[in-house]
């Protein structure tokens, strides 16, 4: 995630803090060495709570890259969550899980040592026991508020993997985004009533994450009904990698192609993106020759692909365009646009 620097690396996932945690943590340095030691309790038992999340995605073999820790929580950024909804459900109820787990193997310990008094006080940072009470009951509330059965929470995603073993996943994810949004009204209506603007700001964020859910939902099932080659151009134009960029400009002026395979002698060599292009005439000028402004490492799509598969490459690699290959030839270029487009048209006549 932009904005966040690398921690330590663990079971292969790296775990990063953003840098809004960072100025929460600065924020309260002034608030004495008891405040400070709670803001370090939460992020530990968040880290707890993702890797758990991660280490069952993995299981999964779904690849999980990073995990980054903000203040209102942690991001596990997941290649692609798993559509069987049993492996949905294991993966977002084991961070809640972790959590309460905590809570059970601690309690009498905590007990034991802090006493019931301190321990059932009201939450405080009065002294250092009350303090170590309030870590302790910090995993209730990451548990209990991950638990809301509405997206982004894990709870959403629990709700819709139980509905999509009935109902199927697009029904179910749309019936999970209904009470993401009746929970992010309720919050507005409470945080309205009682003049509280951090809860109507949880409300506006549950109710546009649940949007978005749907949204990347409905997307995914659109492109799961079309492969490349439905959506081809019949004509497409490669480029050679000794012509110079300014012939890849001209190119790009006098067509409607803006991304480039780049081929020698009926061979693909390489690829010469409109940013690849852009990049390099602003640094360079336009007389270099197109093999130094071209990238050579890129994914190559097939045209019996799904343009689900080439949407998940683009947005790995982060290479907007690809060329698509038939046996060794180049016979096309998909791009995010092209993608974006299909889309657009297929939801119109839905
Ligand atoms: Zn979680």
């Amino acid at each position: 995630m932009r904005g966040s620097i690398r921690l330590f690396k663990v079971f292969g996932i790296s775990v990063n803090i953003h840098i809004t945690f960072l100025l929460l943590l600065l924020l309260f340095l002034s608030a004495g060495p008891k405040w400070l030691f709670l803001v370090a309790a939460v992020f530990f038992f968040v880290t707890i709570h993702e890797l758990c999340h991660s280490l069952v995605a993995q299981h999964f073999k779904v690849k999980v890259k990073e995990i980054t820790l903000l203040p209102i929580g942690g991001v596990s950024s997941m290649s692609k969550m798993p559509e069987k909804p049993i492996q949905e459900l294991l993966i977002s109820i084991a961070g809640p899980l972790s959590n309460l787990i905590i809570i059970l193997v601690f309690f009498f310990p905590m007990k034991f040592i802090l006493g019931k008094e301190t321990l059932f006080h009201k939450l405080s940072t009065d002294t250092w026991r009350l303090t170590f009470a309030y870590a302790y009951w910090i995993n209730l509330v990451l548990a209990v508020f991950n638990l809301i059965p509405a997206f982004p929470m894990d709870g959403g995603r629990i709700l819709r993997a139980i509905l999509a073993k009935r109902m199927g996943y697009q029904r179910g994810t749309h019936v999970a985004v209904t009470f993401g949004h009746l929970f992010a009204l309720a919050f507005a209506y409470f945080g309205i009533i009682k003049f509280n603007i951090i809860l109507v700001a949880i409300a506006v964020f549950i109710y546009m994450a649940a949007s978005g859910e749907e949204m990347q939902v409905d997307i995914r099932e659109t492109l799961k009904k079309f492969r490349v080659r439905d959506i081809l151009a019949r004509d497409f134009m490669t480029i050679k990698s000794d012509a110079t960029l300014a012939k890849a400009l001209e190119l790009v002026f006098h067509s409607h192609q803006e991304d480039f395979p780049v081929v020698d002698g009926g061979e693909l060599v390489g690829l010469l993106t409109r940013q690849d292009l852009m990049k390099s005439v602003h640094q360079f000028g336009v007389t270099r020759p197109v093999s130094e402004a071209m990238r050579k490492n890129f994914p190559r799509i097939k045209e019996t692909d799904l343009l689900l598969k080439v949407q998940a490459l683009i947005q790995e690699s982060g290479i907007r365009a690809l060329p698509v290959m038939r046996d060794d030839k180049v016979v096309g270029v998909v791009t995010l646009e092209d993608i974006g487009r299909v889309y657009a048209i297929a939801s119109q006549s839905a």
